[in-house]
């Protein structure tokens, strides 16, 4: 696996068998591996949540430099806001950039309409993710994600190295086999600063106003969009 892939140049049968020989290395050899393709040329989308915490640890081990990349909707809890500092003090080499939304709030309200995470989520993920996401990989080969196969039926068929036809790049998941209960055990093994909001009911956390606390034993993403049909903001359909 010593040539550099990019999505042009990456056929199905040898992205098939890239996957292959990746299944038999543990977590920390694929991020590495990942990291000896494309260098500064992958960047890792966090947001920030327990899996962000393991993969931030883990990038940290292999390259302390690394770009990370948090879609910054303005929309985000404050307690998310303050656990990006505290990353930011333990891991003071990594390179994380907020990436921002063309419009402000202010603005988006004035050519949309007020809330439009109520009336129109598809439309108001497109303005605060999706676009700024493509635009942040622009110039990029690849980008890392936290997505794990158990999180939801849409994520079940998730490869460590996936063709991102959406973002015409190559999308690294280094945590696909990682089960909730490993995340956590990870997170405290090595105490890793996480999100208030996981001790309140919160398994996964998004922006304020489409996040919701999860009772009992609930889907852990029941309470993203909870308030639409809505399971995932756009950024890992194709
Ligand atoms: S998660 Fe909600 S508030 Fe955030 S960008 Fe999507 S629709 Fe808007």
């Amino acid at each position: 696996m010593g040539v550099t892939f990019s999505y042009t140049t990456l056929p199905k049968e040898e992205l098939a068998e890239v996957n292959r020989q990746l299944e038999q290395k543990d977590t920390l050899d694929v991020i590495k591996w990942a990291y000896d393709q494309w260098g500064d040329e992958l960047i890792y989308a966090c947001s920030f949540g327990a899996e962000g915490m393991v993969l931030i640890d883990l990038i940290s081990k292999v390259k302390a430099d690394a770009k990370v990349i948090f879609l910054d909707t303005h929309l985000h809890f404050k307690e998310t806001y303050g656990l990006i500092e505290e990353v930011k003090q333990r891991y003071p080499l990594l390179r994380i950039e907020m990436i921002q939304p063309d419009l402000s709030l202010q603005e988006q309200e004035k050519q949309y309409g007020d809330q439009l995470w109520l009336h129109n989520p598809d439309q108001c993920c497109r303005l605060r993710k999706i676009i700024p996401l493509q635009k942040a990989l622009t110039g990029v080969k690849a980008w890392m994600s936290g997505l794990r196969r158990e999180q939801s039926p849409t994520r079940a068929h998730v490869q460590f190295v996936n063709l991102d036809h959406k973002f015409q790049s190559i999308k690294v998941c280094p945590l696909i086999h990682w089960t909730w209960e490993e995340v956590w055990l990870y997170i405290k093994s090595f105490n890793l600063p996480y999100n208030p909001l996981h001790d309140q009911d919160y398994p996964s956390i998004g922006c304020e106003p489409c996040t919701l606390p999860v009772q009992g034993k609930a889907d852990s993403r029941a309470g993203r969009w909870a308030h639409s049909a809505k399971t995932e903001c756009g950024l890992h359909s194709q």
